[in-house]
């Protein structure tokens, strides 16, 4: 049970992409600020997606976004 908390938890601490906030720039400046590269674009006018098993959560992504395209997953 307390595994199952544990992981939740971790879960809840990693950001997602809102695709409907994300303007897809040309360059993603969450991506630039995130040290462990857990941001991902696979395609230039895609919006890209957090691999949560990179992402530690450190949320420094959040503010970095302009439009305000990241948050909390859960939040
Ligand atoms: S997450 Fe934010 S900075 Fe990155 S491409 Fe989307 S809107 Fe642009
Ligand atoms: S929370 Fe930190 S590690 Fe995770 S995607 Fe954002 S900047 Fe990268």
């Amino acid at each position: 049970m307390s595994v199952m908390n544990t992981t939740k938890a971790q879960v809840n601490s990693i950001p997602i992409v809102v695709d409907e906030l994300c303007q897809a720039c040309q360059k993603c400046v969450a991506r630039e600020v995130c040290r462990s590269k857990a941001i991902l674009q696979i395609d230039r006018g895609e919006p890209p997606f957090i691999d949560p098993n990179r992402c530690y959560g450190c949320r420094a992504c959040i503010p970095a976004c302009p439009f305000g395209a990241i948050v909390l997953n859960g939040s």
